[in-house]
């Protein structure tokens, strides 16, 4: 069985020309190691990610793609391999740079949403921007609803997550990935939760989420901006990463 299922969008600043590598994998490899047992999730993986590009990893469970994306968010490192982020091993950056780097470069949907229960659902979009000291506590909550708005949540902005569905948790964890506005956006089975119209608009703003509008208003044109992006998909087979487009 095939899922197109995770995604992965450098569309960072709508510079559509561009052919920087901003994330490349080099022989990466990642072995998990228990005491009893050895199993390999990626083996000789070589991957450039340009800006302006729009990927779906595709591949039946367990073939690697959750750990693939950990290793391009900076969440896991290889066993193997070298990974390069806009032109710079990783290791070369010290825990609070990469810190850094995460919050403000990356977006991270997690296939099990990760919300904080305790926190309203305005509340959790806001965090990725707890970081940004140049941002006042109005201005936070006016891109928060915002991005909840993108995903037509505006509705639900003072729930809690245990009082929504499963889709509407995944809509705010797609929130709060997008409201940083980060150049590389990740998403792990983003529309895994979804019906399949809900599922198509989700994907939309996903291509196009990345350096959105954030001053401007959408327009029908820059709604479709994910239109726009290269797109391409990468097959996962148990452990081995190939582009098929
Ligand atoms: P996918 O996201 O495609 O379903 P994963 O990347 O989650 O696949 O897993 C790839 C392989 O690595 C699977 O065989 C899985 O059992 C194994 N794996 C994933 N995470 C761990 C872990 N923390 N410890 C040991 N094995 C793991
Ligand atoms: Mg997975």
């Amino acid at each position: 069985m095939t899922s197109q299922a995770t995604t992965l969008n450098a569309g960072a600043n709508g510079n559509q020309t561009s052919t920087a590598n901003m994330i490349e994998l080099e022989c990466v490899e990642k072995v998990y190691r228990t005491d009893r047992i050895e199993t390999i999730a990626l083996t000789n993986v070589n991957l450039s990610v340009r800006e302006g590009e729009f990927i779906s990893i595709m591949g039946p469970s367990g073939s690697g793609k959750s750990t693939l994306l950990n290793v391009i968010g900076l969440l896991d490192v290889p066993t193997g391999g070298k990974v390069t982020l806009n032109n710079r091993p990783v290791t070369s950056y010290g825990d609070r740079h990469l810190a850094r780097v995460r919050n403000e470069h990356i977006g991270f949907v997690f296939q099990t949403f990760h919300l904080i229960n305790d926190l309203s659902v305005v509340d959790n979009v806001e965090i990725p921007l707890l970081y940004r000291k140049s941002l006042s506590g109005s201005e936070r909550r006016k891109l928060a609803l915002r991005a909840l708005d993108r995903v037509g949540l505006h509705a639900r902005v003072h729930h809690f997550p245990s009082q929504l569905s499963g889709g509407q948790q995944q809509r705010v964890a797609i929130a709060r990935a997008i409201v940083g506005n980060p150049r590389i956006l990740l998403a792990d089975e983003p529309t895994g939760n979804l019906d399949s119209q809900m599922g198509d608009e989700i994907m939309e703003v996903l291509s196009g989420g990345t350096r959105c509008p954030a001053e401007s208003k959408p327009t029908s044109n820059s709604s479709r901006r994910g239109g726009l992006l290269r797109r391409s998909a990468l097959a996962v087979s148990p452990g081995r990463v190939r582009r098929i487009g």
